[in-house]
């Protein structure tokens, strides 16, 4: 996606530890057109695979995945990281690790909102080791659902979660893959 892309190559600044932020369109302040082609794109891509939910992660997924479940006209749900009180009956948890946080994390998701029949497409901002989108697919499988693929927005080629993901026989479509961030130069490929 060339409007990414370049997106990224003007914007994107990294951080030491193979980190990439870009805060200002998809981290923090949130580029509302952007978002809107990302998830054309994704719609476009997973338009045949009949979607019945999107699936992501807060806090960043929240954008990414609200404007494709728009585009494919159908719900989207969350993996909170927190349990609330106001959740209650059965629910799916998982543990994360954190690449960015090197820290471990819950994600949890109340069951009543992925069924047996439901084909779910996973979506995040990033992909760097797949912890997230694994214990995602993992919840999706523990429901009895299905997962049609996953659709991130930056995968970072460098790291393993990529080829991890693809070999766990998931469909991964990227919008943008980056081969290196060596010498703090954003290299696609
Ligand atoms: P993974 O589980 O694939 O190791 O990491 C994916 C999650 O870590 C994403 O949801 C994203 O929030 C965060 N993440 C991983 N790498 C980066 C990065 O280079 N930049 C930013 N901004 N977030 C990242």
């Amino acid at each position: 996606m060339d409007s990414l892309k370049e997106k990224i190559r003007t914007e994107g600044r990294v951080i030491s530890g193979g980190i990439l932020k870009v805060d200002s369109f998809l981290n923090h302040e949130i580029d509302p057109f952007l978002m809107k082609d990302v998830a054309k794109e994704f719609a476009k891509r997973f338009r045949q695979d009949k979607i019945t939910k999107v699936l992501t992660v807060e806090a960043s997924g929240i954008a990414v995945g609200i404007m494709t479940a728009y585009e494919l006209g159908v719900p989207m749900i969350f993996a909170k990281k927190k349990k609330p009180s106001t959740m209650d009956g059965t629910f799916i948890t998982k543990k994360v690790f954190s690449f960015t946080k090197n820290t471990e994390y819950d994600i949890i998701i109340s069951s009543e909102y992925i069924e047996k029949e439901d084909n779910v497409l996973i979506v995040d901002d990033f992909l760097a080791l797949g912890n997230a989108a694994l214990a995602l697919g993992e919840i999706v499988k523990d429901a009895g659902a299905k997962v049609a693929g996953i659709g991130i927005v930056i995968e970072k080629g460098f790291q393993n979660g990529g080829k991890l993901l693809r070999e766990s026989g998931y469909r991964v479509e990227s919008l943008a893959t980056i081969k290196s961030l060596d010498s703090g130069v954003v290299e696609f490929l």
